[in-house]
């Protein structure tokens, strides 16, 4: 079903909107199924022109003190702040997650600027005096040139705020390629941001899919790229631009355990589980996906984890008291039923299976799936499914769930749910994952901290906001001073 007045997307370039030669495809309301939006596919010419006016934009924009361009950003905040309700609005609508949960990413993209709002601090150098006889020196950062950001459908609001609050900070000039899925709350944030006075070339949105992304990433004017989404794509925009002699960080995919203890609080474990399993329809890089019981407290969890997900609502995201909206487009949702559909060929036994619950709407609606008698080497087990399915891996021991967590080959997030101090110590020092959570569903670092995901969940080094952001940002320089 197509909308009445569909509109086409234009590209946000050279600080005008402009409209693309691009092929447009479709963008849906998941909870009806119907067209939206179009948005064209930046083509590389157009890429081209776009990075050309960022890198004019630049050599202006890094001549102004660094406490003049964060006044943009505070007037930037103020203005998400006084339409934070809309974003969050948008958001929802395009991709799905329920209001509150729309508007809480609002809030956390929020944060990120509020984070770059300290730039003057953020960004100073080193000093010594006298490193020998009557010589000084200094470290000071500057900014590299012209950014690019790629990122995924699940954060609209949030995951581009990671990169551009932060380049723009430092001096830099940005050019954001959002998903395709989702472009609609980029494309509204992006106006906020030219009401709030970002001069003109110094932040872009270019919409599009591979084609575009490889063109930013080649672009010999494209000095730093950041990615965020799956981690097949990760891997080839790393390698990529890393063989383009770019500065790349490249976050991908994940696949989340939550380990309980015996002597964990039942209660307040199962509405973090269900939050981190079921929140945003699983559509979360930190949402848990394997739940590794240990010992006796498998049954009784089991039993109000199951009783939760069967009482869970789940209906139109922007509908009053749902729990769990749609997944973001028909094809991924047919994705997360295959692997439904793998787990029981494959043994596992379903608890509660989210097809039966997913209703006759035209809407990409799946209910909560769990699954017992998962075993390591099966399917879900190992694979990111990026949906509401909970795989559950029942062990004996701490020491056991240690070892199926290091076995994954992702490291995004894990989390423990325990009463006991020493339980959590070991398990937060001995599991290989950039983030771990204790006694929390969804571990997410604040703006100032960084987002550390660990093996196939990132390619680089410095990671994403906190304090990596600026290093990444911006290249140092040693300046060593005599005089005579
Ligand atoms: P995706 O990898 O399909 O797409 C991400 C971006 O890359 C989009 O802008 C897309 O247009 C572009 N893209 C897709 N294929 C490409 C290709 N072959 N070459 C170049 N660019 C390409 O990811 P998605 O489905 O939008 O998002 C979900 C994924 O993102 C999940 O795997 C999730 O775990 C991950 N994610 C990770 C984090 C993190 O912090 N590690 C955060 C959010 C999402």
């Amino acid at each position: 079903m197509i909308a009445s007045a569909v509109r086409t997307l234009k590209n946000f370039a050279g600080g005008r909107w402009e409209s693309s030669a691009g092929e447009p495809r479709q963008v849906t309301n998941p909870s009806t199924g119907e067209v939206i939006a179009q948005v064209p596919f930046a083509t590389p010419a157009e890429v081209d022109k776009t990075v050309r006016a960022a890198h004019e934009a630049y050599l202006q924009w890094r001549e102004v003190p660094v406490v003049d361009r964060v006044q943009v950003l505070y007037r930037y905040k103020a203005l998400l702040e006084k339409h934070a309700d809309e974003v969050a609005r948008i958001l929802s609508t395009e991709n799905g997650k329920t209001l509150p949960d729309a508007l809480m990413e609002v809030r956390r993209a929020i944060q990120m600027v509020e984070v770059a709002c300290g730039m003057p601090t953020l960004m100073m150098g080193d000093s010594i005096e006298n490193v020998s006889r009557g010589i000084d020196s200094q470290t000071i950062r500057q900014p590299l040139g012209v950014c690019a950001g790629i990122t995924p459908f699940n954060f609209p609001a949030m995951v581009p705020m990671w990169m551009f609050p932060f380049a723009i900070a430092c001096g830099n000039s940005f050019i954001l390629k959002p998903s395709e899925k989702v472009p609609l709350t980029p494309e509204r944030t992006a106006e906020l941001l030219e009401e709030a006075g970002v001069p003109a070339g110094v932040y872009s949105v270019i919409h599009g899919g591979r084609e575009t992304t490889d063109a930013l990433m080649m672009h010999p004017l494209v000095r730093a790229v950041s990615f965020v989404g799956s981690s097949p794509v990760a891997k080839h925009v790393y390698e990529t631009s890393a063989k383009a002699g770019k500065r790349v960080q490249a976050l991908g995919g994940a696949k989340n355990h939550l380990v309980v203890m015996p002597d964990a609080d039942l209660e307040k474990s199962v509405e973090a589980i269900m939050s981190s399993a079921f929140g945003a329809a699983g559509e979360r890089c930190l949402a848990g996906s394997v739940l590794v019981p240990v010992g006796e407290v498998a049954e009784p969890l089991l039993a109000k984890l199951v009783a939760a997900a069967n009482a869970l609502q789940v209906g139109d995201s922007l509908a009053p008291g749902v729990g769990m909206g749609p997944l973001v487009t028909g094809e991924h949702r047919g994705k997360v039923a295959g692997y439904i559909e793998k787990g029981l060929a494959e043994g596992a036994k379903p608890l509660c299976d989210g097809r039966k619950s997913a209703g006759e709407s035209e809407g990409f609606f799946l209910g909560p799936t769990i699954f017992d008698g998962v075993t390591p080497k099966m399917t879900i087990a190992r694979e990111e499914i990026f949906g509401p399915v909970l795989s559950v891996i029942r062990v004996r021991t701490l020491d056991e769930a240690i070892s199926l967590v290091n076995g994954s080959e992702f490291g995004n997030t894990t989390s423990i749910f325990t009463s006991d101090g020493k339980s959590a110590r070991d398990y937060a020092s001995r599991v290989e994952c950039g983030m771990v959570g204790v006694n929390i569903g969804v571990a997410a670092p604040m703006a100032f901290f960084p987002f550390s995901g660990w093996k196939n969940s990132f390619f680089g080094d410095l990671h994403a906001h906190g304090k990596d952001a600026v290093a990444f940002y911006t290249e140092q320089k040693v300046i060593m001073t005599r005089w005579f």
